[in-house]
């Protein structure tokens, strides 16, 4: 048995598909920044998963704050993607690991 925050999983989920149709920088640590800050917005739901029940948790609480969790993830990447934790607007290409 394991303890997920699916919230975790629809934040980053959104967050692929609306930055998609954004024009700014996607680097994994504006992604992660973005995403810090879309989850601090949203409860944590934290569920505990059995034999692959994950996807109808992750459905039911879509269902119930599909709003809040746009609005949040949107907000996200407006702050980030305007105050980048990093220098310059470009991608910066550091592998560091993997
Ligand atoms: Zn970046």
């Amino acid at each position: 048995m394991a303890l997920v925050n699916v919230m975790e999983n629809i934040v980053e989920e959104k967050l692929h598909r609306m930055l998609e149709a954004e024009d700014c920088c996607k680097c994994e640590r504006c992604f992660e920044d973005m995403k810090a800050k879309a989850l601090n917005q949203l409860p944590a739901r934290y569920v505990s998963t059995h034999n692959g029940e994950l996807f109808s948790k992750l459905a039911a609480t879509v269902r119930q704050s599909t709003i809040d969790i746009n609005v949040a993830v949107a907000n996200a990447i407006d702050v980030i993607s305007a105050h980048p934790s990093h220098e310059g607007q470009s991608a910066a290409d550091e592998d560091d690991n993997g």
